[in-house]
């Protein structure tokens, strides 16, 4: 299937959101083996969405619109589409119900407009909002399958995942998709790609297709096939041939994630640590707390940003500062040691680096130590980040993880 989105609304060409509706949906839609080539962005205005409706008609077979589903005067899309495609409008009977119920509840009047949401393309399959008003569908005239989805990504995420894929699923086609995520760290994108450009090159079923987001790669396998069995085998297959190439990168499948796999591992060895955090002031430890049941390994974090501090709060010795610096292998592994005496844990990790924009005190921007105290030993690594002050504070926290993980997994 050639898809193409369109987002409604004169909103996204002022710049007052970004189309993140088209992000998403691409996204989820690629997990799923379909092709998206082309995303439009359009203002709230019928001529201009007739004529990109006229251009992606001779383009593509799937057609998704987001936006201008709602009850107001610019919300103009179903009336567009329907007059368009040639077919009329009426009552979603279950839409209109909740509406209707709605209204009686919070003891106002429903007007006209308000009903109006529960308008869809006569004949068309509803996707039934669970999380606002103005149902979404699909239908389809001539070989092409046109999709409505509301505006508002809290509506229309939940409608795309739970019931948009499944529909277009089984209704386009009976094969079924089957996907595997390969995670890797400590190799770059483009690193990545060449060195397995052949098989990129090649792909057909499975396909293989690149990910990069703050500093980890991964590789989406995705399958389809008549059976499970058969697309099964056909990412294993692949994932096998992958791994033989860059395998030495990969330390994960699926959701499994850095800081997923970090506290996974904590709380399977029942070990608990502790941080002592400059560069990232505290980024660490929070966000090991975003994992439900953290308590059980994290037992704190001090977050020691100044140099004194350092010394005062933490424990570091004042003449290792004066003579090594606080960006230093000695500082960092003393800062490790002092988080695991502290907090009484098994271990202790610090962060502590040039965030810049700039070098500091002769120390080039970017260069961050990490220590890692583990029961009696303690080491550390340098790394060189790049980028903005934030980006380094993620990629420093996510190189702790993978050293973590790297540890752990002896
Ligand atoms: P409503 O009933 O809220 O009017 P609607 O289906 O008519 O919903 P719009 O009016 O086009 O949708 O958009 C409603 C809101 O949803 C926007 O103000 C914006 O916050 C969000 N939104 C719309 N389109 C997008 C998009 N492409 N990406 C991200 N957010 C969007
Ligand atoms: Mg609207």
């Amino acid at each position: 299937m050639n898809a193409e989105i369109i987002a409604v609304g004169s909103e996204l060409l002022l710049g007052q959101i970004a189309n993140t509706n088209a992000q998403y949906i691409s996204a989820r839609f690629a997990e799923s083996g379909i092709n998206v080539y082309y995303h439009t962005v359009i203002g709230d205005n019928k001529d201009r969405l007739l004529k990109t409706l006229e251009t992606a008609e001779s383009r593509s077979d799937l057609i998704v619109i987001t936006g201008g589903l709602g009850p107001t005067k610019d919300d103009l899309t179903k009336e567009t589409a329907a007059a368009h495609i040639g077919c009329s409008l009426s009552y979603d009977e279950k839409s209109l119900e909740a509406i209707e119920q709605y209204y009686i509840q919070v003891g106002k009047p429903m007007t006209d407009n308000n009903k109006k949401q529960a308008l869809v393309l006569e004949g068309s399959h509803v996707l039934f909002n669970f999380y606002g008003m103005a149902p979404g569908m699909v239908t389809k005239k001539q070989g092409i399958t046109y999709v409505l989805l509301p505006g508002p990504p809290r509506e229309m995420k939940p409608m795309v995942a739970n019931q948009l894929l499944p529909y277009l699923n089984t209704s386009n086609s009976n094969r079924l998709i089957y996907s595997k995520v390969m995670r890797f760290f400590g190799i770059g994108e483009a690193e990545l790609e060449s060195r397995i450009e052949d098989i990129l090159d090649q792909q057909t079923n499975p396909t293989v297709a690149p990910l990069a987001e703050d500093g980890e790669v991964t590789l989406r396998i995705t399958s389809s096939s008549a059976d499970e069995e058969t697309g099964q085998k056909l990412v294993n297959d692949m994932i096998h041939k992958l791994e033989q190439r860059v395998g030495e990168f990969c330390y994960g499948y699926d959701g499994h994630n850095l800081l997923y796999k970090t506290s996974e591992l904590l709380d399977e060895k029942s070990l608990t640590i502790a941080s002592a955090e400059s560069l990232t002031a505290g980024l660490f430890s929070s966000e090991l707390a975003a994992i439900p049941g953290a308590s059980r390994y994290l037992l704190g974090s001090l977050t020691v940003y100044n140099n004194d501090m350092k010394e005062q709060v933490l424990g570091v010795s004042g003449s290792l500062l004066a003579q090594y610096g606080a960006v230093s292998r000695a500082c960092a592994e003393s800062m490790a040691i002092k988080a695991q005496e502290r907090f009484s844990s098994d271990i202790g990790i610090s962060f502590t680096g040039v965030a810049g924009p700039g070098d500091n005190n002769g120390i080039a921007e970017g260069t961050v130590w990490i220590g890692v105290s583990y029961k009696e030993s303690v080491s550390s690594f340098m790394v060189t980040l790049k980028g903005d002050r934030n980006f380094k504070r993620i990629r420093a926290v996510k190189h702790g993880m993978y050293a973590l993980i790297q540890l752990l997994e002896k």
